[in-house]
């Protein structure tokens, strides 16, 4: 046994390693991008597994499915929202007869500290009828995914790891056990059990809703903990939430009654138990007030239940020690307000030196005067909204400014612009864009291309920037209104007279800015002076 300290996500990917991983893929996402980072180092210093970035999470999904239909085991990670991407094949793989483990790890973002908002997977999983395992901590990381590929594979779902912000960025001691080997290749033989026509998927779907008797017992016995103490207050625990409890639960004047939930489907009889032996329930939960709708459909009346949903937890917003300390009615600890901690603030800004600088600033200047409207999109240009640009008047999700610009010109609106990143335009802007070239839209859309998915770390796009006119032309955009311009302070003003041009042309138009993002560059530039010192 050794013992490692790892971040959450590492937790998770080494878990992964040791539990015979043949590949992993994903898009990077805060606060997962650490989980296949970590696969793509660990393959480059020991040759597997494969683990690769994908195009969005829905096609990192279903090369994900490949590996299984081989029977090998596989991982896939993402963000909480890259989960709506994928949800078509996750929901869908439920009801195949899986062959190799497939682990889905979905970070939320119950904070929502980058994220445009702060959904909760277990409903995901609830909602695909499959399991979810919690853990609370790193150790529980590593031990959880490496349970979760055997679990994959006894009852033949995805089986989900649901982290939170808090854990996938904390470091904790992990002791590691023996690596266990990659599954040989054994494709599934029955085709049957991998094809969802209809007549299948009805069977399928009928296997599905039997197997939840095993997954409820098994999440009756496993991952789950249930002691019962004073009858006063019974505590409901989810995964990190434990953590934040035991902080505070010795200062209580009493043991209360307490149920950890690590693993769904829901342990209902276990919440009956605890239901049945207390006066009332606090449920300790971070996102939504999941486990505590679940307790309206067992409760004995009356009982009372706190939690979420009842204002004894904020609604929104992370959970913490604090925000449990009240919750279970102990006076905060001394110590210095909040107010005396607080520090200066600096507004989120773009780094200087940054090319979307230049691209914004080209439409501004080009667009001064025509009460133009402009959607953006996820990524640092995203920043352009915030003053001294607020250059865009709308970011929703991966994809959205195309189709939303298409949108605005249907409605009648002009001039309609688009702004997305490189990144962000092949993950989910390319099929928006599919649309436009087919109406031939009179909109423009401008690619932001820094040749990386700068957001989250700098890992590189999908294909490089020398292919993008390629790409754009092979979909059909017309040749006579597609420039590719370099973005710099001093191309600026030719830029402009560029995308003024394209502004008025009465069709579409897509205009690429080009720069590599100045930070990447830095790091790239200090590399080769550290190879070169390294060689001198
Ligand atoms: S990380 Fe790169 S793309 Fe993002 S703001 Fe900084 S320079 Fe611009």
């Amino acid at each position: 046994m050794n013992e490692h300290v790892l971040l959450g996500d590492e937790a998770v990917a080494l878990g992964a390693v040791h539990a015979g991983l043949t590949a992993a893929y994903g898009y990077p996402g805060t606060p997962s991008t650490e989980i296949v980072e970590f696969l793509i180092r660990h393959a480059e210093r020991h040759g597997r597994p494969l683990a690769s970035w994908t195009t969005n999470e829905k096609t990192a999904y279903e090369a994900a499915l490949g590996v299984s239909l081989a029977g090998r085991r596989t991982l896939v990670a993402m963000k909480h929202v890259g989960l709506n991407v994928a949800a078509d094949p996750f929901i869908n793989s439920a009801l195949l007869d899986l062959g190799g483990g497939l682990v889905v790890v979905v970070a939320d973002d119950p904070g929502m500290h980058s994220s445009q908002n702060g959904q909760d997977t277990r409903f995901y999983a609830d909602f695909a009828r499959t399991l979810c395992l919690e853990p609370a901590n790193a150790q529980e990381a590593y031990d959880m995914t490496r349970e979760a590929f055997d679990l994959s594979e006894r009852f033949h779902v995805p089986a989900v790891i649901r982290l939170v912000t808090r854990l996938a960025h904390s470091r904790g001691v992990v002791r590691t056990g023996e690596a266990r080997g990659q599954n040989p290749p054994r494709p599934a033989a029955d085709r049957a059990a991998w094809t969802l026509l209809p007549s299948y998927a009805r069977e399928l779907w009928r296997g599905l809703l039997e197997r939840q008797h095993e997954l409820r017992a098994y999440t009756s016995r496993h991952g789950n903990t249930l002691s019962l103490a004073d009858s006063r207050l019974g505590v409901v625990t989810c995964g990190i939430a434990r953590n934040y409890y035991e902080e505070n639960a010795d200062d209580l004047p009493f043991l209360p009654s307490h149920l950890h939930i690590g693993a769904y489907p829901m342990p209902v009889d276990l919440l009956r138990r605890l239901v049945a032996h207390v006066d009332a329930v606090l449920v300790l939960e971070d996102g939504y007030p999941f486990v505590q709708r679940a307790l309206g459909g067992v409760l004995t009346p009356p009982r009372e239940v706190r939690g979420r949903q009842t204002g004894a937890l904020p609604p929104d917003g992370e959970l913490t020690p604090d925000v449990v300390r009240v919750a279970l009615g102990l006076p905060l600890r001394a110590g210095l307000p909040p107010a005396a901690l607080a520090l200066p603030t600096r507004p989120p800004q773009l780094c200087a030196g940054c090319p979307h600088i230049d691209t914004f600033n080209t439409i501004l200047k080009a667009t001064r005067d025509l009460g133009a409207r402009v959607t953006s999109d996820i990524g640092c240009y995203t920043l352009g909204a915030l003053p001294p640009y607020s250059a865009v008047d709308s970011c929703v999700c991966m994809g959205a400014s195309i189709g939303m610009a298409k949108g605005l010109a249907d409605a009648g609106v002009r001039p309609a612009l688009a702004v997305i990143g490189d990144s962000t335009f092949l993950h989910s802007g390319i099929t928006p864009l599919v649309d436009a070239i087919a109406a031939n839209t009179p909109m423009t859309v401008v690619i932001a291309d820094n040749e990386v998915v700068a957001m989250t770390g700098g890992q590189p796009s999908a294909i490089p920037s020398s292919r993008m006119k390629r790409l754009l032309l092979g979909l059909g955009a017309d040749p006579d209104h597609l420039h590719i311009l370099d973005t710099h302070p001093k191309t600026v003003e030719r830029n402009a007279e560029i995308l003024r041009r394209e502004i008025d042309h009465p069709g579409l138009s897509v205009i690429v800015t080009v720069r590599e993002c100045i930070e990447t560059a830095r790091d790239r530039k200090r590399m080769r002076l550290a190879m070169a010192g390294a060689t001198a």
